[in-house]
């Protein structure tokens, strides 16, 4: 972490070190839930999760998309929470303008008497609140309705002028400039990982998937069976 915008100030040594731990001890926490990872019972989503699919540090972690979501998500969400860090870390120290904007924004969400997005683990965290609507069978209410009811109830932040929207786009930008940094540097990082990883989805994972195929597989023959039809 020594490229990047000039005169801003850089995690040193030693926190550069810790990120190699911190990325360590991510997988070590995500092995430990692993075994007990179970299928999804329930209908798939429809539409792709954003933070896994296609995602840099999932495929640097050799885990694929031949792999089941959950278990993708409880580590590209465990990785995500380091790269949030830095980030937040950074734009502390370097970004005054979206560090006001985003204590603003955290006040408010402090204020909202409904917050079901917040405190889940990390194998739930950033899924969407709600399972999807089945067709022609819209739900009364749901969790994310309720969440945005408590939420319009927080007054707006005060506008911004135009040249403050500048400078916030531009501390925006560099603040994705280096949480990109960061990511490839994490990728690197969880390289040496990939083994244990590898060896924990065969391990936990492929005999529960291979099960759930061979009882799909059958579900799927019974109807056709001979025998059923005499
Ligand atoms: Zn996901």
């Amino acid at each position: 972490m020594r490229d990047g915008p000039r005169g801003a100030h850089y995690p040193g040594r030693m926190e550069e070190r810790s990120l190699e731990t911190q990325v360590s001890q991510a997988v070590d926490a995500w092995l430990r839930w692993l075994p007990r990872w179970q299928p999804a019972t329930h209908r798939g989503r429809v539409a792709p999760c954003r933070r896994c699919y296609g995602s840099p540090v999932l495929e640097a972690a050799g885990l694929g998309s031949d792999v089941p979501h959950g278990v993708q998500h409880g580590l590209s969400t465990r990785v995500k929470t380091i790269i949030d860090r830095h980030v937040g870390r950074y734009t502390e120290l370097n970004l005054p303008m979206l560090q006001a904007e985003l204590d603003q924004q955290s006040a408010r969400n402090r204020a909202r008497s409904y917050r079901p997005d917040e405190g889940l683990d990390p194998e739930h965290e950033g899924l969407p609140l709600d399972p999807d609507p089945q067709p022609g069978q819209p739900f009364l209410f749901t969790i994310e309705g309720l969440a945005n009811e408590a939420a319009g109830e927080v007054p707006s932040l005060p506008p911004l002028t135009e040249e403050a929207k500048a400078a916030l786009r531009q501390e925006v930008a560099l603040a994705d400039e280096y949480a990109n940094m960061v990511g490839r540097e994490v990728c690197q990082l969880l390289l040496p990982h990939r083994m244990r990883i590898h060896r924990a989805v065969s391990e936990f994972v492929e005999p529960q998937v291979e099960s759930m195929l061979s009882d799909l597989t059958r579900s799927l023959d019974a109807p056709f069976d001979p025998n059923d039809l005499r």
